[in-house]
């Protein structure tokens, strides 16, 4: 079951006195150390607390609105020291700081500040723009209500740069959609549509509202397909897929000309059914599809390969490793092997060339697709954007597992990674350290169990792995069996007739 979205409010802040025609807009960068969305650019925002309840909003007749609006209200004064409300224009700067203090150490509370300071919030002042729902491909769900807000006279935001937030900074909405459209920013949909709508001039502010409100997705109809990056539509669909994750990413790829399918994985019709819709609206503005690739041989990933060419047509050609088209022999047909380090190459603009990398350890033969213009890797499931990679031999194997993370890890200038599941990773070298040091972490875990006496795999999960939910253990089981093949190969280990191991050190 996908998660229930928490509510939240999302603050775009408008420049005083900007040009109507290109405004400027607070464009923030979320911190590379953040689970959710880290390295991505967004607008401050956050979400509700329980005190926002408790404060009045002038003009505001609706009570979940009064809460969006003093959640917005609170996160933008917590996160860029603005303070929209009525009775703060004679505040100083200083006195600001001094109230921001008061509430993050805890003295006073949001609504406890507002009324000693004698200030009021005014649904004047926020004007209500959409409300977005994350998809249910990613395990952290929101439900935010986006409100433009002008910044007030004399008030400058400031980000402090060790939070959740490392920059911020004034940006004409245009320039920073420019920015988007040349593979520089991440940034997830709402954002997008908010910078275009904005670039097209808030000359006429009924107009604009309409412009934001047009998009059926601003009225909380989830977003489908998912362009984080130009070029590269990520379309998740619903599969049978391993917990937390309830999608598997397909990725749609296009060139003016050509189109590129990878992973179409869901093996229910009315999914397959939408996939192909999207698939057919490319093809209707005149591109043809090249071929349909995959990652690897997991039902997850390949369950709509038939459909979809039932779909397309018999001819459409599909591509994968040698080591994935084999055990799929009889159930899947591929057509064209891809070896380690071939490009596959769209014809069009722009220029798109993916380099295929062999990098075994999910699956024997699993590739990641590198796009070294842009920086992006399609990483299938080596690297995802939520839950965790299972190792499960004989297909999966650690050893192999760690050396293709060293192998993506050496790849030059990746500013995104889109993973097999879950939202596209923006801070790519920050998680593939973390997901190298949690199997180094749990390596020596797993010695330490051996050590005090642990044999069985089963009484290795106990010892070694009391962070994780029973519920998970028989998967933890197989995973140990990944780390024991590699401890032996690596000779940390060594192995007796009987299965049973033990540590080199007292061994030999
Ligand atoms: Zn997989």
């Amino acid at each position: 079951m996908p998660s229930t979205p928490k509510d939240a409010a999302a603050i775009i802040l408008l420049r005083h006195h900007t040009d109507p025609k290109n405004p400027e807009v607070f464009l923030i960068k979320r911190s590379e150390k953040l689970a959710f969305l880290g390295g991505y650019h967004a607008f401050p925002g956050g979400q509700f607390d329980a005190t926002d309840a408790e404060v009045p909003v002038a003009n505001c007749p609706d009570p979940a609105t009064r809460v969006a609006i003093s959640c917005a209200a609170r996160e933008l004064f917590e996160e860029t020291e603005v303070l929209v409300a009525r009775g703060g224009a004679t505040l100083t700067a200083g006195q600001r700081v001094s109230l921001l203090d008061d509430l993050q150490s805890g003295r006073m509370s949001w609504p406890t500040l507002l009324k000693h300071y004698e200030l009021q919030l005014d649904a004047a002042d926020f004007t209500f723009v959409g409300r977005w729902l994350t998809p249910p491909f990613s395990a952290r769900r929101f439900d935010t209500w986006f409100f433009l807000v002008n910044c007030p006279a004399k008030q400058d935001p400031r980000v402090s740069e060790d939070g959740e937030l490392v920059s911020g900074k004034w940006i004409a909405a245009g320039d920073a959609r420019a920015s988007w459209e040349r593979s520089e920013i991440i940034a997830v949909p709402p954002v997008l549509h908010a910078l275009q709508s904005l670039a097209a001039g808030t000359e006429d502010t009924e107009t604009l509202v309409a412009r934001f409100l047009a998009s059926p997705n601003a009225a909380g109809e989830p977003v489908r397909r998912i362009e984080f990056r130009p070029n590269y539509i990520c379309f998740p669909v619903r599969t049978p897929t391993k917990p937390p994750a309830t999608h598997t990413n397909c990725y749609l790829i296009y060139t003016s000309e050509e189109l590129l399918i990878v992973d179409p994985g869901s093996p229910y019709e009315d999914e397959q059914q939408a996939l192909a819709q999207c698939i057919d609206d490319l093809i209707a503005e005149g591109r043809t599809v090249k071929e349909i690739v995959l990652t690897h041989l997991h039902p997850d990933h390949v369950g709509g390969v038939n459909a979809l060419r039932a779909h397309l047509g018999e001819g459409l050609s599909v591509a994968a490793h040698r080591l994935t088209a084999e055990p799929l022999a009889g159930s899947v047909r591929v057509d064209r092997f891809v070896a380690d380090e071939e490009v596959i190459e769209l014809a069009g603009a722009p220029r798109i060339s993916l380099q295929a990398l062999h990098t075994p350890g999910h699956a024997r033969g699993h590739l990641c697709f590198h796009d070294e213009r842009t920086g992006t890797l399609l990483s299938g499931d080596n690297i995802v954007g939520l839950g965790s990679v299972l190792i499960d031999p004989p297909e999966g194997n650690m050893r192999e597992y760690l050396q293709s993370l060293a192998r993506m890890r050496g790849l030059p200038d990746l500013s995104v990674i889109f993973g097999g599941h879950g939202p596209a990773i923006a801070n790519p070298y920050a998680k593939i350290d973390e997901y190298a040091l949690h199997r180094l972490d749990r390596e020596q875990k797993i010695l330490q169990a051996i050590r005090d006496g642990a044999r069985t795999p089963a009484d290795i999960v106990a010892h070694a792995y009391t962070d994780v939910s029973p519920k998970a253990h028989a998967l933890a089981e197989r995973a140990v069996l990944a780390h024991l093949e590699k401890l032996v190969a690596d000779g940390l280990l060594s192995q007796t007739p009987d299965g049973e191991t033990h540590t080199s050190s007292t061994n030999n």
